[in-house]
């Protein structure tokens, strides 16, 4: 069987979660990696059988995921991660959320995985538009939601299985004027877009691992309700 890692599932409306059962429908074994501030929330409702009809699979049965890890992915590695975020305390109760570290703690436990989904994205000032946002709010849009992916890649293709595949979620804002998609988004989309097609080359010639992005429609996840869509 495949083995999965979804980083970007904190609850059972996004698509992270829809694809998340697809891949166990399709017999994967499934991990997550869960944004640490929404960590606690995710675990205890999952405990609690919160998402218990949500995890019914085609077949009855229920999904499970093997293991739930905190991840950080605006944060490479433990030297470059500032200490006043390390020590916040909604991030000291959790250890090993960098992307490096996550990677480190997936290959200890799990040897290698075959799939790599990035379903994640964030943008502090998305609600608005891109000529009254800051650069600080466009940078923040454009590491949550685009270096992430490089970031992601560069530290887990190292443990992916030859013939793996790598994926992101996208939306059209990035090629076409959608109003309320502010804050640098659109444009962290784009970027996306863009390095799909750099990174599916680097990456196919050198680890055999394949780099795609999925454009999805409008979904009421969680993020979407946040910004009014
Ligand atoms: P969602 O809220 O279910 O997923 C976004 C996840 O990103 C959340 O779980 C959040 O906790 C996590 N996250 C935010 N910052 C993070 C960080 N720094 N590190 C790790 N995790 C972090 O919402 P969704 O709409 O399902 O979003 C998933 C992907 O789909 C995103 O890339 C989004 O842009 C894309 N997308 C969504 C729509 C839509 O209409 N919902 C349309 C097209 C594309």
């Amino acid at each position: 069987g495949k083995r999965a890692f979804i980083a970007g599932v904190a609850d059972d409306n996004g698509y992270g979660w829809a694809i998340a059962k697809s891949l166990a429908a399709a017999g994967a074994e499934i991990l997550v990696g869960t944004w640490v501030p929404a960590l606690n929330i995710f675990e205890n409702s999952l405990r609690r059988g919160k998402f218990d009809e949500s995890r019914v699979l085609p077949d009855g049965s229920l999904m499970e995921i093997s293991k739930i890890y905190p991840l950080d992915a605006v944060y490479d590695n433990p030297e470059d991660t500032p200490e006043d975020v390390k020590s916040n305390k909604r991030y000291a109760g959790s250890s090993k959320w960098t992307v490096q570290e996550v990677a480190e703690s997936v290959k200890q436990d799990f040897g290698s995985i075959d799939i790599l989904v990035h379903s994640l994205a964030n943008g502090p000032e998305v609600s608005k538009p891109l000529l009254e946002t800051s650069r600080n709010g466009y940078l923040a849009a454009l590491s949550a939601s685009s270096y992430s992916f490089i970031s992601l890649l560069k530290h887990f293709i190292p443990i992916m299985n030859p013939g793996g595949a790598t994926i992101s979620l996208t939306y059209m804002a990035s090629e076409r004027i959608i109003p309320g998609y502010g804050g640098g988004m659109s444009s962290a989309k784009a970027a996306l877009e863009s390095d799909t097609h750099v990174l599916a080359f680097e990456a196919g010639r050198k680890h055999k691992v394949r780099v795609n992005t999925i454009s999805a429609g409008p979904l009421r996840s969680r993020a979407a309700k946040a910004i009014g869509f």
